[in-house]
């Protein structure tokens, strides 16, 4: 694989004032070293003023973080997968598990909006997880397992991203071990290539607490090609200094 990602996921944060400050920031470091792929996944009202000023820099781009499961028509609120697509957005998180636990999203549901998104040509990047009390109970591969095959049932065989996000390590403090993201990457893959993805078709993420101090040693885990990052990509210097770890 010759991709690694560094997807910001900032969630329900950053007004449209604030996204000028932080890319005044970040740009002014980044450009020392401008090959690293950044993909920044901003509030659906951050998103048109933050493409329309930075999209045409190579390497960075943006996603939604959130997309309706209906093409269009009278469902008050939602955004839809062509509004995205209308607004040159390239990605969309999925799946992940604030939208599980908080909006009772199903893999159902998400098999939905997966299958929107790439009608409309949108990369999904779709989040797997286990909770903690499934990991206890060792059932953190059955979990992730059935996950992908029933949020990837009949699916067309395009680009995703896969995000292994276990839930309990997500804004904790507490990141998985290296050997558990490394044998959850395995454990992906297997599954990615039993539902008929050749190995190019995707990328495995790895997301919960990634931080400058964990950094380096989780990217020691195998087949791995980059981080979906929550609180550490908010601020322009921290998530600098991982990019550029
Ligand atoms: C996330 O919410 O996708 C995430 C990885 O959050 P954090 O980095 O804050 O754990």
């Amino acid at each position: 694989m010759d991709r690694f990602f560094y997807i910001a996921n900032w969630k329900m944060n950053v007004t449209i004032k604030e996204s000028e400050d932080f890319f005044k920031d970040f740009l002014s470091l980044y450009i020392s070293s401008p090959n690293k792929e950044v993909v920044f996944c901003p509030s659906f009202t951050t998103l048109p003023s933050a493409i329309k000023s930075y999209s045409d820099i190579d390497k960075i781009s943006f996603g939604a973080q959130n997309v309706s499961n209906i093409d269009s028509g009278a469902y008050t609120g939602e955004i839809s997968a062509n509004m995205l697509s209308d607004l040159q957005v390239q990605y969309c998180i999925v799946g992940h598990s604030e939208r599980r636990q908080n909006y009772n999203e199903s893999n159902k549901l998400i098999n939905q909006k997966l299958k929107i998104l790439i009608n409309n040509n949108i990369v999904p990047i779709l989040c797997v997880g286990e909770s903690l009390g499934e990991r206890d109970l060792n059932q953190s591969d059955k979990v992730i397992s059935s996950q992908l095959s029933e949020c990837l049932c009949d699916i067309e065989k395009t680009n995703i991203i896969v995000a292994y996000e276990p839930v309990w390590a997500i804004g904790s403090g507490k990141s998985a071990s290296v050997e558990d993201i490394s044998n959850m990457n395995n454990l992906i893959r297997n599954c990615m290539n039993k539902l008929g993805y050749i190995n190019d078709q995707f990328y495995i993420l790895y997301g919960g607490s990634v931080g400058i101090d964990n950094l380096l040693s989780i990217k020691e885990a195998s087949l791995l090609d980059g981080f979906l990052i929550g609180g550490a990509s908010l601020q322009a210097s921290t998530f600098w200094k991982i990019i550029d770890k």
